[in-house]
């Protein structure tokens, strides 16, 4: 591998150059090894956060990340490979019932997923308020169980893009995060490692996502569908609302009862149609026929959830951890609401103990919120819009004053036009 002084590779970014795809290979080995400085490195993402990357370098930037760890063979599961990622939203459960569905309508789906930061929930603690459910399975258990099983929802092991994980903290630290090439980079880096043949994004879009505007997301949508057809892994992605929070449940424990409520035929609207939306283009990616709505009213969705739980230890029987405290918040007037802000409620939740502010802290498995109105919905003065669940009480007034103004109530009669929860599909040209 040629060797590049890494200050002449700041410079060049500074400047608005395009860096060559030897330069790109170089800085991410060097920096992975430790051979190029924390600093230096902090200075070349502000100047790609500034200056942007071109396609060839974004493609190059997601190789060497790629090629920094192992890439998953899942060629011996026996079904085609099919995987979801979102992009982060409030309420976003929708791994939970969209695995355990897209298997039993034949596909393998390897989920690999995060922990929450911030005021999105992550996957990995979710499914952890279920008694004995184990995150941490090696990739032969992770391959053993997407053969019998034909799903996995499990943490993603260390030398997978070992690049991305050092890169993300440190963007984490620098204000870098916000970059469409590195996002774009970052995801599709881990998703190509861990060996599907074909993945659906959900790009939310809203007040509680990362993109909050249409055309932000589009263009990292269409960035990763480009990167994902590059390496073969055929991608398309969703532009998906979160103005609002998906469903009611909005935390740990909470968001796992509401996906099982889906698995049993139930669930909130609008859940319901999410994964009925992704799991429709995740079995066309696979190349299967079967109908994701017929599956689901089947019973064999809760079927695949309750082996796939069980595989990793847990008891689908369980009880799920219950709070320790609740309060309500009620409506004040009457009239119909018109807004529920997802930023507010991610944040309320996140403060009641559903997230935690470091890596290293632990989560409360019974924090959150139930959003009790959704837009469109009647209230009348008085009527409970929010129950908050926490077991240390402490928390409420802060997550209170992130509710006072998540809800607006608008005058009884009005009309409020639904947002379309799928607002664009992005495929590869
Ligand atoms: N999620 C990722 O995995 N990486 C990013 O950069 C942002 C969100």
């Amino acid at each position: 591998m040629s060797t590049f002084a890494a200050v002449d590779v700041i410079t060049a970014k500074r400047d608005r150059g395009e860096l060559s795809a030897e330069q790109i290979d170089w800085v991410i080995d060097a920096y992975t090894k430790g051979d190029v400085a924390e600093e230096q490195m902090s200075a070349l993402l502000m100047a790609i956060l500034l200056n942007g990357m071109s396609g060839p370098e974004i493609a190059s930037w997601t190789t060497a990340m790629l090629n920094s760890g192992i890439r998953l063979d899942l060629s011996g599961v026996g079904r085609p490979t099919v995987d979801k990622h979102s992009t982060g939203g409030v309420g976003d459960k929708i791994s939970l019932p969209l695995a355990p569905l897209v298997a039993a309508c034949g596909a393998a789906v390897p989920q690999l997923s995060g922990r929450g930061l911030g005021h999105t929930g992550g996957t990995l603690d979710k499914m952890e308020s279920i008694d004995g459910w184990r995150a941490m399975l090696s990739p032969a258990e992770m391959i053993a169980q997407l053969t019998s099983v034909g799903a996995v929802i499990c943490a993603a092991s260390a030398d997978l893009a070992p690049a991305d994980r050092k890169l993300y903290a440190l963007r984490d630290v620098t204000g870098t995060v916000e970059s469409i090439p590195m996002i774009a980079a970052s995801i599709m880096s881990k998703k190509i490692a861990e060996g599907t043949d074909a993945l659906v994004l959900d790009v939310k879009v809203g007040s509680g996502a990362f993109m909050k505007r249409a055309d932000h997301a589009a263009e990292l949508a269409r960035t990763m569908v480009e990167l994902g057809a590059r390496e073969g892994v055929r991608t398309t992605a969703l532009l998906t609302d979160m103005a609002t929070p998906l469903g009611v449940a909005v935390g740990n424990a909470v968001e796992v009862a509401e996906s099982v409520e889906v698995l049993a035929g139930g669930g909130p609207a609008d859940v319901v149609e999410l994964t009925i939306a992704l799991a429709r283009e995740m079995v066309a990616l696979a190349g299967l026929d079967s109908d994701p709505a017929e599956v689901l009213r089947s019973g064999r969705a809760m079927d695949s959830w309750r082996r796939m739980v069980a595989a990793q230890g847990g008891d689908p029987d369980a009880a799920l951890p219950t709070p320790k405290h609740r309060e309500v918040v009620v409506a004040e007037a009457s009239g119909v609401v018109s807004r529920l802000d997802a930023l507010s409620v991610g944040v309320a939740a996140w403060r009641l103990g559903a997230g935690r502010a470091r890596r290293e802290h632990a989560v409360q498995q019974a924090a959150g919120i139930l959003c009790l109105a959704k837009p469109g919905d009647t209230v009348t003065v008085g009527q409970p819009l929010f129950e908050l669940h926490t077991d240390t009480p402490e928390r409420f007034s802060l997550a209170l004053a992130d509710l006072a103004d998540a809800v607006t109530i608008a005058a009884p009669g009005t009309v409020v036009d639904p947002f379309p929860l799928v607002m664009d599909v992005i495929r590869a040209d």
